[in-house]
């Protein structure tokens, strides 16, 4: 155990995880390169690029999946590699895109898997246990599914339970793999709405850091604090939504041409892809002509 690490409940923003010149990958290749990024507590952060830029890879380095080859993690100011593996599982909570029991469990019993790292070898679940589930239960809205088979229940449903099943682990930091896939605009907004209230405590998470994986640029933009754009492997971008959202940066990325206007809800940057305007107008153009020649 490592009992020198101090208080979890830090004051707001201290940073709570460093990663400097990680390097890491699969075999003899290296995936990412001189990665480098802090975050700090309580704050809602974006990981974006396109497909392979190495955004589960870096997941899988800061849940200890994979083992860096080049550089460190720092996870409130110590050696993310020196945690003994209990004490970091108290600490760092992972929601994947595809984890699925082995056997059918209730929602109730798969949240209830999230206390692992809490209890001891013979012991079992004590009332803090069972408080900490009851907790996580009602922070994601999930009460009234908890006899429910994790079988039976729609992908937002299913999504919120494995975001409960984190929270009832009470970690500091919770990890992401992109948790609005699959799911409809009104559960796209529940989850991120959710995400981002326990980051402010405002739904009593007290100040939960984020990371999460994201595809849609827009949501991103609306719902978190900062962004990182990975790009090959490398951090392209980094820092607040106006400033790693641009056409430019975009362009040299993904290889489109957009516009990015404001979102008139949040004031947020919001993406328009050019061509695909320009194709609409194309296309209004061309409808508008033949029913004139029609
Ligand atoms: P992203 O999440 O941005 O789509 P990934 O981190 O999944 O990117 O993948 C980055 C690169 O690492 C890709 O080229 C992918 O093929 C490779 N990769 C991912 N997982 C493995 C693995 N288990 N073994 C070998 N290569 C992998």
């Amino acid at each position: 155990m490592i009992s020198h690490l101090g208080p979890r409940e830090a004051a707001p923003r201290t940073v709570q995880l460093r990663v400097d010149g990680l390097a890491c990958g699969y075999g003899n290749g290296l995936v990412l390169r001189g990665v480098s990024f802090t975050l700090e507590r309580g704050s809602f952060t974006g990981v974006l690029g396109p497909n392979g830029s190495g955004k589960t890879t870096l997941l899988r380095v800061l849940c200890r999946v994979l083992v860096p080859r080049r550089g460190y993690v720092l996870l409130d100011g110590h050696d993310l590699s020196r945690f003994p593996r209990r004490e970091l599982a108290r600490r760092v909570a992972m929601v994947g895109p595809d984890w699925r029991p082995q056997f059918e469990f209730t929602v109730a019993e798969v949240v209830a898997l999230g206390r692992i790292p809490h209890l001891g070898p013979w012991s079992g679940e004590s009332p803090a246990d069972r408080r900490a589930v009851e907790r996580a239960l009602e922070l994601t809205g999930t009460g009234a599914l908890a006899g429910r088979l994790l079988g039976s229940l729609s992908e937002g449903e299913r999504q919120r339970v494995m975001i409960a099943r984190a929270l009832a682990q009470e970690p500091s930091l919770l990890l992401l793999d992109e948790p609005t896939s699959h799911l409809d605009i009104s559960h796209q907004v529940q989850v991120l709405s959710l995400l981002h209230g326990l980051t402010r405590g405002g739904v009593g998470g007290g100040g939960l850091t984020v990371l999460a994986v994201m595809h849609d640029l827009n949501l991103a933009a609306a719902w978190c604090d900062r962004l990182l754009l990975l790009h090959e492997g490398r951090v392209f971008a980094a820092g607040s939504p106006e400033e790693v959202l641009t056409p430019e940066v975009i362009r040299r990325v993904y290889g489109g041409e957009v516009l990015v206007l404001r979102n008139p809800v949040c004031g947020s940057p919001y993406v328009v892809p050019a061509l695909a305007a320009r194709s609409r107008e194309i296309t209004a153009a061309s409808g508008a002509r033949s029913s004139r020649v029609g």
